[in-house]
């Protein structure tokens, strides 16, 4: 790789070569840094067609607990927007459509957009991106996205009030960090903290950005309720996983079923598949 720069697929400004890493076991791929909104990005991805073969996401091992805690977290968020009967919520990449089907039966009007994976249990209930979304969320999608320009035009250019969103900020983490899944090959795009005001800045909105989750939201929040919503997107991380622990009676096999996934994967020869 000679590459030294390349330019930012978010805000266009120069991004300088960080690091290599080992994609899938098989791919040496470059890393820069944005000497403008700070994210890391690879290099343009040419591996996604692969990395997708297989649409299951089996070091996902988050996914269930995640999705528990997401819909409390969305049905606290559109009570903080004083949500109305009628609004409408779009979960953008929902996957197979279970978080939709939950918060349906929380009452919220949600609908599924995914062109990658089949709406198994929300059938009937996905919706092509248009107007009328009061809220659009996107749950672990932004990382995996090549053309970050491209993609948060099409968000935003819905204009809703709120977009809900988790992902992993970067904060100058090196080659070993976890969220980063060489793995898997999918996380293409790693924003900064910076580049989520700058994001907000572009499109007219405001930001609350915690380490794995954020929200932009227009118009003006009270003192009190911009705290809660503070501790909302903050409590979706780590301790939150604790709290929920200490109330179990049996321990979790979250992290030893991802050792063992990891493990697999790092073992499996190239001509494996
Ligand atoms: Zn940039």
């Amino acid at each position: 790789m000679s590459e030294t720069e390349i330019p930012c697929r978010l805000c266009r400004a120069p991004a300088v070569f960080t690091f290599h890493l080992k994609l899938m076991g098989r791919h040496d791929v470059a890393y820069f840094q944005c000497t403008g909104c700070r994210c890391l990005q690879t290099e343009t991805p040419y591996w996604l067609e692969e990395a997708y073969a297989d649409t299951r996401r089996p070091l996902d091992v988050y996914s269930a607990t995640r999705i528990e805690q997401l819909r409390g977290v969305t049905q606290h968020v559109s009570r903080l927007f004083k949500w109305q009967s009628g609004e409408r919520l779009l979960d953008w990449g929902a996957g197979d459509g279970l978080l939709v089907r939950m918060l349906r039966d929380a009452g919220i009007d949600a609908y599924s957009y995914d062109i990658h994976t089949r709406n198994n249990y929300a059938v009937g209930f996905d919706a092509a991106p248009g107007a009328g979304f009061r809220m659009i969320t996107a749950f672990e999608l932004w990382e995996h996205l090549p053309e970050p320009a491209e993609e948060l035009d099409r968000i935003f250019s819905l204009q809703p009030d709120i977009h809900l969103l988790t992902t992993g900020l970067y904060s100058g983490q090196g080659s070993d960090w976890h969220y980063l899944v060489p793995e898997t090959g999918r996380h293409v795009f790693l924003y900064s903290r910076e580049a989520m005001h700058w994001i907000a800045e572009k499109y007219g909105y405001q930001v609350l950005a915690a380490s794995s989750a954020s929200i932009f939201y227009r118009g003006k929040l009270s003192f009190w309720r911009k705290k809660v919503l503070q501790r909302l997107i903050t409590l979706r991380s780590r301790r939150m996983f604790e709290c929920i622990r200490l109330f179990s009676s049996t321990q979790s096999l979250i992290k030893q079923d991802r050792d063992f996934i990891l493990e697999k994967m790092r073992n499996r020869r190239p001509d494996q598949d």
